[in-house]
């Protein structure tokens, strides 16, 4: 027998919302997801009018929902937001390739402008390559450093204000489990951030905090939006891979555990006399860095060096080595820019 729609507006429900378990029509649903996306971005101060927003989008289904959402809210509720895609090109064929198709389609479906940037232009290797280089045990390592930095600068070639990225809530209660068991308190009080990198940085939005995948997913799947959902080749991410199957298991039993973690994880805080890291900016590459010389510019010379391992694990050994590295043959600053 049909079940009416929570929100009592004459339609039957179509769905269960994953969140609040309400039956729900597809129509009332896109707009209260849409809607609390609104509230996340209004609370949280996101975007102030004029802003040039760079929406980090891989074609995967959380940046597709994330441009088709901004569009829709920029419209409805006049933000009066510039918005532009900007895609990292990893050089991984058979995965990369045809999901930057897809952000293509993406670019004239939703009209808005797309710049696409390789990591074969910022710093001479593909991930194709690195594999190749370095096997399938710290890959991700290379290629996740690698794109935070190839965001900031494709964001800072466009001169954005802001990158919005989809990372979503479950995205971030799986980071707040990992750095709780990893014992990383720095990581730990960065990680619930909604802004972050605005010290002297572009400043990245997470505009999906407090949005369920599976809810994500809905939109997508009912919107009908063109996204690409085939996992990397390249993913051996186990560690994560166990944090999403214990997050998925806590949402099974409880959907309200994801938001219950974040917050968790923003009551978290360091006693004063705990040292953090400070942040500044790489000796070379003047990008943001924790150390004299960024993740980036330590795994890139021993790339370049035939030392694959430099900068995997801990740091001491990467700053034990490096300076004698260094005398001998300075970084190519070419390579950097
Ligand atoms: Fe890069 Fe690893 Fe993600 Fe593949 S799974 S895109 S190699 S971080």
């Amino acid at each position: 027998m049909p079940v009416p729609c929570t929100f009592s507006c004459s339609r039957n429900a179509a769905l269960k919302r994953p969140k609040t378990g309400a039956a729900i029509c597809k129509e009332c649903f896109f707009r209260a997801f849409e809607d609390e996306v609104h509230k996340t971005i209004t609370d949280a101060k996101l975007f102030e009018r004029g802003d040039f927003v760079a929406i980090a989008a891989s074609g995967g289904k959380d940046s597709t929902v994330l441009a088709s959402v901004l569009r829709t809210l920029n419209e409805r509720h006049n933000y009066g937001l510039k918005l532009v895609l900007l895609s990292i090109d990893e050089g991984i064929t058979g995965y990369r390739d045809d999901s930057l198709e897809t952000v293509k389609r993406n670019r004239d479906q939703y009209g808005i402008p797309l710049k696409i940037l390789s990591y074969e232009e910022l710093y001479g290797w593909t991930m194709d390559s690195i594999v190749q280089q370095v096997g399938r045990k710290n890959n991700c390592t290379f290629c996740g450093v690698f794109r935070r930095q190839a965001l900031d600068r494709g964001a800072g070639l466009l001169g954005v204000d802001k990158i919005a990225t989809g990372h979503n809530a479950d995205d971030m209660a799986e980071t707040v489990v990992m750095n709780i068991l990893r014992g990383d308190i720095a990581r730990l009080q960065r990680c619930t951030a909604i802004t972050t990198g605005s010290e002297g940085m572009i400043s990245r939005v997470k505009p999906f905090k407090y949005a369920y995948e599976k809810e994500i997913v809905l939109y997508a799947y009912h919107k009908r939006l063109d996204y690409f959902s085939t996992e990397c080749i390249y993913s051996p991410n186990a560690y994560r891979g166990h944090a999403r199957a214990y997050i998925k298991d806590l949402e099974r039993i409880r959907p309200s555990a994801i938001v219950a973690i974040i917050h968790a994880g923003e009551q978290l805080s360091a006693e004063e006399n705990v040292k953090l890291p400070s942040q500044r900016l790489c000796s070379r590459c003047k990008y943001i860095s924790s150390q004299e010389l960024c993740k980036a510019c330590v795994l890139l010379e021993g790339l370049n060096k035939g030392l694959p391992k430099l900068g995997i694990g801990k740091s001491s050994k990467a700053k034990r080595v490096l300076p004698s590295l260094l005398q001998a043959s300075p970084m190519s600053n070419e390579s950097l820019m």
